[in-house]
């Protein structure tokens, strides 16, 4: 096992011993690529939900709020293409009985390849120094070359599989590429054949009455099939933005990597309308300012990167994703797509009403493109977590794990610890956390040597623990305790709220 497989396998289990993530239903050996939000793990993602809806909704007057319903009309999904398209190519190899996305065993061949250029690029940096400039060595470097040749031989091929829609010859590609099972290692493997991914269920009281219907693919749906009503009733003008946070289902075919690529899994997603053949403009503003808001976090810039798409789906005119450098390697975080007029002007296809805005601007009325954002609360939790995640060597042989969640993310914003429990420290304790637990979600620990109960906070990522101890009592002063430097300061009582203040408050991020 590579270190960051060794990385990846601390940190789910730390997940589960610290009550951030469950396997949905263990009890009954779990429910493949579904999982379940423990007590701290349902505290970040709804810090990490706060923190996208404030610096989408509350910070931008021309985009407001939606929460649309999960099970839609099924025409809906007609008239998105999904019941039609929303189709993975699907291989298996008849040696390992293991199935695959034929489209990510292509990716992660040309995924290897670029692990072998950085190598090299790493290399000759450390030879050159100062003196090493990147770009001539990519052009001259003949193992450089002949590994870029194969990554554009690879990609150009994939994405004419794909515009010819043509399955025979991405399978041939597979084999032509010589890619094996990474399980097996074996090259056995079956035509690929194209798999729904939406779950369908039935709706209706008897077998005859009953319809089919989708749980939503995504939720942008539900924001398109609603954007008249919500321009006419916010009395919006164009260009104006609609978010939304919620749940979308995908009978994925990997379901591994964890809380990567779920089965049931949550979106937040800003679908912002805008004036045909502007479109282009918006696309490059919102492409900055995803990453901008990704980068501010303090997760390090050098994790972040964009993946422009060779291969469009059949509503985008440009699309990338912002990929993020997971235990596993650079993977989709968030998708940017210029979704054109398609959304809106199938809906009106299919239901046969009209979803134009009339722009009094220009005196007419049109159908708006669309730039969508659209980023997974999932796999942005597991970029929280696996970025915080660090095991520290500390002074005299010690060491810690702790979680360097950005602060205002965190779980608990703070533990109050009374250095023991008798003296009448335990009650001094306790009237400061009844009097505190208003403003912020805290915690209360009086239980082990208070050494051991810095060690459990910092395991949870709280950032701040402040221990009362005898002199509190005479004093009204108390130590606070910082989880990253391990720095404590002695503050007045009467300081604390301002102290945690300064420190923790979403508004450093948002201003
Ligand atoms: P992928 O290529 O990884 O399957 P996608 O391109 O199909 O993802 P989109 O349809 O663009 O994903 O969805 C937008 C976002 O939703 C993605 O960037 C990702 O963060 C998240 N997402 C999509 N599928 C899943 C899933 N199965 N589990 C968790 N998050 C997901």
């Amino acid at each position: 096992m590579n270190a960051n497989q060794d990385r990846f396998k601390k940190i789910i289990s730390h997940a589960k011993e610290y009550g951030f993530i469950f396997q949905s239903s263990e009890i009954y050996d779990g429910l493949s690529a579904v999982y379940d939000y423990a007590q701290n793990g349902v505290e970040l993602k709804n810090n990490i939900k706060k923190y996208w809806w404030a610096s989408m909704v509350q910070m931008n007057d021309n985009i407001v709020g939606l929460d649309s319903s999960i099970l839609m009309h099924p025409t809906t999904w007609k008239a998105s293409g999904h019941v039609d398209a929303f189709n993975d190519p699907l291989i298996d190899n008849k040696d390992s009985k293991l199935r695959y996305r034929a489209d990510v065993l292509i990716e992660d061949y040309i995924g290897k390849i670029e692990t072998k250029i950085n190598k090299e690029i790493t290399k000759a940096k450390k030879r050159f120094g100062d003196a090493f400039d990147e770009d001539q060595f990519r052009k001259t470097n003949i193992r450089v070359l002949e590994n870029q040749k194969k990554i554009d031989n690879a990609t150009s091929k994939m994405k004419k599989c794909f515009e010819d829609d043509d399955l025979v010859a991405l399978k041939q590609l597979i084999v032509d590429l010589e890619i094996s099972d990474p399980v097996s290692g074996s090259k056995n493997w079956t035509d690929i054949k194209q798999f729904n991914l939406m779950f369908s269920t039935s709706i209706g009281a008897s077998s005859e009455s009953a319809s089919e219907i989708y749980l939503r693919p995504e939720t942008a749906q539900g924001i398109f099939v609603n954007f008249l009503n919500v321009q006419k009733s916010s009395r919006k003008k164009i260009p104006f933005g609609i978010a939304q946070i919620g749940k979308a289902f995908r009978n994925e075919i990997i379901a591994r990597q964890f809380i990567f690529r779920m089965r049931e899994f949550e979106q937040m997603e800003m679908q912002f309308f805008v004036k045909p053949g502007t479109q282009s403009d918006w696309y490059k503003i919102w492409k900055e300012n995803r990453i901008k808001w990704h980068k501010e976090l303090g997760l390090g810039e050098e994790n972040y990167r964009f993946h422009d798409h060779d291969k469009l789906a059949h509503y985008a005119d440009a699309a990338c994703d912002i990929e993020f450098n997971f235990p596993f390697g650079f993977k989709e975080l968030e998708g940017i797509h210029s979704r054109t007029d398609f959304d809106l002007t199938k809906h009106e296809e299919y239901s046969g009403k009209k979803l134009r805005y009339f722009d009094p601007e220009i005196n007419e009325s049109y159908v708006p493109y669309v730039v969508e954002t659209s980023i997974g609360l999932d796999r942005m939790f597991l970029a929280v977590l696996a970025a915080s995640f660090k095991d520290e060597k500390l002074e005299e042989g010690n060491s810690r794990t702790v979680l360097k969640i950005p602060d205002f993310l965190a779980p608990y914003k703070l533990a109050i610890l009374p250095l023991v429990k008798k003296d009448g420290l335990s009650e001094y304790a306790k009237k400061l956390y009844d009097e505190l637990k208003i403003h912020y979600n805290i915690t209360y620990d009086e239980k082990d040597a208070v050494g051991r109960r810095y060690r459990r906070q910092d395991a949870i990522g709280t950032p701040i623990c402040l221990t009362v101890d005898h002199d509190s009592l005479k004093d009204d002063t108390v130590t606070l305790r910082f989880r990253d430097s391990m720095d404590q300061i002695r503050v007045n009582i009467a300081d604390i709220k301002s102290e945690i203040d300064d420190r923790i408050s979403l508004h450093h991020w948002l201003t």
